[in-house]
């Protein structure tokens, strides 16, 4: 029998990418992805065109087959993963969208939320979502479409029109326009679902206007959900089809199941095969994606960390905490473009292992303000503890240790709300490269730290989803079984010295709050 591949679409905000991973090694066979357009139509609206997510991700789907060098048959299964909370509203007859996607980043409906926040909604909506009323969740984004597009509130009520976050969207063009659906990780961050109930909820519908029939039905993150098919345009017979619309259409019409959809962190989270209450892992991006996985019950939580379904399995879902740190990579990119005290990100890694500490010097990268666990949006970026002796590579090694201290910040608070202790970390993301982070991480943490072989973690976990939905793993210890380790970094001997660090972490986190008032 020919080798099965299993097609992971990594739909995400800065790229679109397929990820063909061999079934039984799970190596990555064969990728590509394609940067994706932003649109700024105003200062902090963002949009991308969701007709050019569908085609970058064919594009990117036919590139990785073409150099995997396989034939559509032997794709086993698909599984997405996408960028979390953005939104498409599209015409059910024409699949046209009636306006662009409306991007997780997009600020246009904070007075939306103000408004709920007004009426008293903030605990309520807490205690159904998990959630804290934000612009970036999907629901004030539908609002706003229904709102502000000529006519579509009127097709939504007559079920003319229908919403959903990307995994829907893409799976509705996937299957010909045939199936509606969206995995619970992705309704769990539509501020419209109640994760406790496991249903639209209906109050928060009325709340904002949003006809429960535009929505997906929430299917689980693993098992068919759909099966591909080409969808005809009818102006067009099979002869006048262009080559790259041909070799589409062979593809999508092998009819290839699609078996695992997750969102991206939700997906990472299953890709480091974080099964049980406690397991965490840790995305080290521009930002730093912190999801600790909390078992069968939801944990709400005291420090403002979200709580979100991690997803949901043969109908019993997971629950996970999540947190965040607004500028972990950024900073990087920071001393680079702005303070031009390195000339890349790899150099500040060679630079902070020139000194033997930072001299007493500490970093605090609040350029927009502190999230969990201070929430102070008023704080900005301090560079504090200066001396004489203080040269470029103190300030470079304090910038990387910032992240870690703001890593073990959100566990912290993780750990008082969940009562969990975690015993070790798995990384993944652009800067799990840094040997000196990660080191610094497991010391200021005093646990292990566990980097995988294959850091494509959010396009590994869409593809365990989607293999487990159709057979390839029979259960979650089988893909806990395939899952490989690059490297462990232990924590060094030392726990009193690195507290003591911490300690003063905090203190210089305290001379950075409340300073833009
Ligand atoms: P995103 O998906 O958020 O765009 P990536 O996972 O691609 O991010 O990671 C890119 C980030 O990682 C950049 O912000 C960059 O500064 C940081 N980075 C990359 N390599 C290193 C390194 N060796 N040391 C520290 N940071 C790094």
């Amino acid at each position: 029998m020919s080798k099965r591949y299993i097609l992971s679409l990594d739909q995400g905000t800065t790229s679109s990418r397929a990820v063909l991973f061999d079934s039984l090694t799970g190596q990555i066979a064969g990728m590509k992805s394609i940067p994706l357009r932003q649109i700024y139509p105003q200062p902090g609206w963002v949009e991308h065109d969701a007709s050019e997510i569908y085609s970058d991700q064919l594009e990117a789907m036919c590139g990785a087959i073409e150099e995997a060098s396989i034939d559509p048959g032997q794709i086993a299964c698909i599984g997405i993963t996408n960028q979390r909370e953005t939104v498409v509203v599209w015409d059910k007859a024409t699949g046209k969208p009636i306006y662009n996607a409306i991007v997780w980043q997009c600020r246009r409906t904070s007075n939306i939320c103000d408004d709920l926040k007004m009426s008293g909604l903030v605990a309520v909506i807490k205690k159904k979502t998990g959630l804290v009323i934000d612009a970036y969740f999907s629901g004030t984004k539908i609002k706003w479409i229904l709102d502000n597009v000529e006519g579509a509130r009127e097709k939504a009520l007559k079920g003319e029109l229908l919403a959903g976050t990307v995994d829907s969207w893409l799976v509705w063009n996937l299957s010909g326009g045939r199936t509606h659906v969206t995995d619970y990780s992705n309704a769990s961050r539509t501020m419209l679902y109640n994760i406790i109930d496991l249903k639209w909820d209906k109050d928060l519908l009325n709340e904002l206007g949003v006809p429960e029939s535009m929505l997906p039905a929430v299917v689980p993150s693993s098992g068919v959900c759909a099966v591909t098919r080409y969808s005809t345009d009818k102006s067009k017979t099979d002869n006048e089809l262009t080559y790259d619309e041909r070799v589409i259409k062979n593809i999508l019409d092998t009819e290839i199941p699609i078996s695992g959809m997750a969102g991206d962190q939700h997906a990472a989270l299953f890709g480091q095969a974080c099964f049980n209450p406690g397991d965490a892992k840790n995305t080290y991006g521009t930002g730093c994606f912190i999801l600790m996985n909390t078992g069968k019950s939801p944990v709400e939580s005291k420090n403002n960390l979200l709580t979100t379904i991690a997803w949901g399995i043969d109908n019993q879902v997971e629950y996970a905490l999540e947190g965040s740190v607004f500028n972990a990579g950024a900073s990087i990119q920071w001393l680079r473009d702005e303070l031009g005290i390195i000339e890349s990100a790899q150099q500040s890694d060679i630079e902070a292992e020139k000194v033997e500490d930072t001299g007493g010097v500490y970093v605090v990268p609040a350029f927009t303000g502190l999230g969990a666990p201070y929430w102070d949006m008023y704080a900005r970026g301090i560079i504090i503890g200066l001396t004489r002796g203080t040269n470029r590579r103190h300030i470079i090694r304090a910038t990387l240790e910032a992240i870690a201290y703001q890593s073990r910040d959100v566990l912290e608070a993780m750990r008082r709300d969940s009562k969990i202790e975690l015993n070790e970390l798995k990384v993944d993301g652009g800067a799990s490269v840094s040997e000196f982070l990660m080191q610094f991480q497991s010391d200021i943490l005093n646990i292990p730290v566990l980097r995988p072989v294959i850091r494509e973690t959010t396009a590994l976990g869409a593809a365990y989803l989607a293999g487990l939905g159709v057979g390839i793993w029979n259960s979650k210890d089988a893909i806990a079984g395939s899952w490989n380790l690059d490297k462990v970094f232990q924590p060094s001997d030392n726990k009193k010295h690195f507290d003591a660090l911490y300690l003063k972490w905090k203190k210089a986190v305290e001379r950075s709050m409340k300073w833009d008032i």
